[in-house]
C-alpha cells in the first residue's frame, strides 16, 4: 500500500498526464499512478544505482515495463524530449535539494505544465526557486503521517508575488490554517525558542548575536500564522 504522503502527491497528478517522478527510489509513485488507471505513461528517474535497481525490479515485478521507463540519471536529465512529459513529481527530499535539481535541469521543463514537489524540510527553497523562475503556486497541501508533517506544493507556469510569511509557510496553507499546519509552526517555533534559550547562555560573540537575531525574527514571523 502506498503511503498517505505519496498518495497525496498522486492526487495532484491530472488524469492522462505523462509523469516524470524524479528521485523515484522504488518507483512506487509511478507504478501506483499507472495501476490506478489515472495515467498511461511515466518515467522514473534515479541517480543512485541501488534505488535505480530496485525501481527496475519493482516495475518488472508489477508487469509495468511498457508503461514505466526507469532511467539512471541526475535529476531532470531523466526526461527526454520524446517522452512528452508534462508533469514532474519530486518527493521525499529536502527543499534545497529539490530547488537545486529544478535549477540544474530547468531546460528540461519547457514542455512541463505542472510540478508537484513534496519537500521534507525547508519548503521555502522550493517557493523561492518557483518565484525566481516563472512558476506560481496553484495549490498546497499538508499532512501528518507517522508523527511527521509533510508539505506538498503544486506549481504551474506563471507569475505571482508572495510576502515573507507566505514564502515561509506557504500561501495556500496559510489561508487554510489546517490543524496540522498550526501544529507544524508551533513545533518549529518551540524548537527555535529552545535554541534561542541555549544561545542566551552562550558567550556573546558576533556570530551568536546574529543567530539570535535571526531566530527572533523567524519566531516573530511565524507567530503571525
Ligand atoms: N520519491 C520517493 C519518496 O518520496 O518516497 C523516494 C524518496 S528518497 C528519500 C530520495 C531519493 O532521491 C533517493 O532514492 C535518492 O537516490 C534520490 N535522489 C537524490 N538526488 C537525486 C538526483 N539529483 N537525481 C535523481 N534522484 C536523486
Amino acid at each position: 500500500k502506498l503511503s498517505n504522503r505519496l498518495a497525496a502527491v498522486a492526487s495532484f497528478v491530472e488524469e492522462g498526464a505523462v509523469v516524470a517522478d524524479i528521485g523515484s527510489d522504488h518507483a512506487y509513485l509511478p507504478c501506483y499512478l499507472i495501476r490506478s488507471g489515472k495515467i498511461a505513461q511515466a518515467v522514473a528517474g534515479e541517480v543512485a544505482k541501488g534505488p535505480f535497481d530496485s525501481a527496475v525490479r519493482n516495475v518488472r515485478r508489477e508487469g509495468l515495463s511498457d508503461a514505466v521507463t526507469v532511467r539512471l540519471a541526475d535529476g531532470l536529465f531523466a526526461i527526454e524530449a520524446q517522452d512528452a512529459v508534462d508533469t514532474v513529481t519530486i518527493a521525499g527530499m529536502g527543499g534545497p535539494l529539490i530547488a537545486t535539481i529544478l535549477e540544474n535541469g530547468k531546460d528540461r521543463l519547457q514542455e512541463v505544465k505542472r510540478i508537484i514537489a513534496q519537500p521534507n524540510i525547508y519548503a521555502k527553497a522550493v517557493r523561492e526557486w518557483a518565484v525566481a523562475n516563472g512558476w506560481k503556486i496553484i495549490d498546497e497541501h499538508i499532512l501528518k503521517e507517522d508523527g511527521k508533517i509533510y508539505e506538498i506544493i503544486v506549481l504551474e507556469k506563471g507569475t505571482a508575488q508572495y510576502d515573507d510569511l507566505e514564502m515561509t509557510v506557504g500561501p495556500f496553507l496559510l489561508a487554510s490554517r489546517a490543524d496540522v499546519f498550526l501544529e507544524k509552526w508551533e513545533r518549529e517555533s518551540s524548537e527555535w525558542k529552545r535554541v534561542l534559550d541555549s544561545l542566551e547562555k552562550a558567550e556573546a560573540t558576533d556570530a551568536i548575536y546574529q543567530k539570535k537575531e535571526q531566530l527572533k525574527m523567524q519566531i516573530e514571523l511565524v507567530g503571525k500564522v
